[in-house]
């Protein structure tokens, strides 16, 4: 191989595709972290008291903090008569929006008693919209186990509201994926010190500031999990900025040249906005990569950030991936992560008994895996990373960079000071 050959990483690299038992959330969770963001939101679920109780104990303490979210019980009377589940509905929205005047979005959020009861929330939501509109906006999607895996509710939710975005001919540039404030700011922050104007987030904190979109908008994704999203987008005339995603100090500062390219900043200019925070960045990392360098690492699908994850985790932290497990591999979004990731085995879907087999076989030192698999693993001797905490934590952007890694660290150096207080 001759030293200039542009480094292909994981791009050619065969995909196992399994189908088989699953060991992931639904796309209700996503309300979890969409509801803190969007202030002036409020999912309202239609489905049954096992998705109550799944947002209850997702949600956690939560719930007593008055949250915008709940959950309209399908009874048995709901699934004998349709026409009168959809009453019912707009009565119990109609008591809602009375009791909560500061609501200007509300989510109607299908389920999988829902849909397989074929209940049609877009009919509800376009009654509602003409009524309540246009200072409350109705939308509805799904979050169902049977149709989406815990991030895509995410998804599912921004791609429901990108049609009802307000046109513009302008030239603005939409920064997609659910980000805490804090991070969001920070991501402003840097691209305003490079120059770019009319920058805007979706989704956005609060339904007056949400952004408007057309043929001169360009967008880039946060998150791996966005394709339906981005295609939305797309449909809308938007283009799409095609980067890395901003996860460590490498991905961070791919992203940001990428959109830089796009809005024709100076190389200068871009260098002076980021050496500083790259510093850092790199800093942070290095003091958790001493206890992740040369570790294994499994990731059980999850999420869908695995493979961006895997990538900082083995080019900034020197850690060993031996099997990167996603729910779906969306090979259009995911072709510059790809080509970064060393190596290894990718798995995409689920059959849990064989990826645990495989698993078994491999003795990871480090496993990422959901609530489900954890203490099972760990109670058979596996360090876990739980890995519904890398959407609830502020991973993004350089200033978490170091976050993200101790976030991977932590359980191995809490194995190694129990190990050592045994002695
Ligand atoms: S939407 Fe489906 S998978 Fe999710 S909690 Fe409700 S019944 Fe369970």
């Amino acid at each position: 191989m001759s030293l200039d050959t542009p480094p292909t990483g994981c791009l050619h690299t065969p995909v196992l595709r399994e189908r088989g038992q699953r060991e992931v959330f639904c796309g209700l969770t996503g309300i979890i972290w969409l509801h803190r963001k969007m202030q002036d939101a409020f999912f309202l679920v239609v489905g049954s008291r096992t998705c109550a109780h799944l947002l209850q104990s997702a949600a956690g303490v939560m719930i007593f903090a008055e949250p915008r979210f709940g959950t309209a019980i399908l009874e048995e009377k709901d699934l004998a008569g349709l026409a009168d589940a959809h009453v019912e509905l707009e009565r119990e929205v109609e008591r809602l929006l009375s009791r909560r005047p500061d609501i200007r979005q509300l989510f109607l959020v299908g389920s999988c008693p829902s849909e397989v009861i074929k209940l049609d929330l877009s009919r509800t939501a376009e009654r509602l919209n003409a009524r309540h509109g246009p200072s409350v906006r109705v939308y509805n999607y799904s979050g169902s186990g049977i149709e989406t895996t815990f991030t895509q509710g995410e998804d599912a939710c921004l791609a429901a509201m990108v049609p009802g975005l307000a046109e513009t001919q302008d030239e603005n540039l939409l920064v997609v994926g659910a980000l805490p404030d804090v991070v969001e700011d920070q991501c402003l922050s840097l691209l305003t010190r490079m120059g770019i104007r009319n920058v805007a987030f979706l989704p956005s904190r609060r339904a007056s500031d949400a952004p408007k979109v057309g043929e001169n908008t360009r967008f880039i994704l946060t998150q791996p999990f966005l394709a339906d999203t981005a295609h939305a987008l797309e449909r809308r005339g938007a283009q799409r900025i095609v980067a890395p995603f901003p996860f460590g100090e490498e991905g961070t500062t791919d992203w940001l040249r990428a959109v830089a390219k796009a809005q024709g900043v100076m190389l200068e200019t871009f260098d002076a906005v980021t050496a500083a925070p790259r510093a850092r960045a790199r800093k942070a990392v290095a003091a958790h990569a001493e206890t992740l360098r040369g570790k294994t690492l499994f990731m059980f699908p999850d999420s869908q950030l695995e493979i961006p994850l895997a990538r900082f985790l083995a080019r900034e932290c020197g850690m060993l991936p031996v099997e990167v497990g996603t729910p779906y591999l969306h090979r259009g979004l995911m072709e510059p992560e790809l080509a970064l990731l060393p190596q290894t085995m990718l798995s995409e879907g689920q059959d849990v008994d064989l990826q645990l087999d495989r698993h078994a076989a491999l003795k990871p030192d480090l496993t990422v895996c959901g609530l489900g698999l954890a203490n099972p693993l760990e109670a058979a001797g596996h360090a876990t990373k739980w890995a519904i905490e890398l959407v609830f934590t502020p991973v993004h952007f350089y200033e978490q960079a170091g976050d993200l890694a101790g976030l991977f660290s932590r359980p191995l150096r809490r194995r190694a000071l129990l190990r050592g207080a045994a002695e």
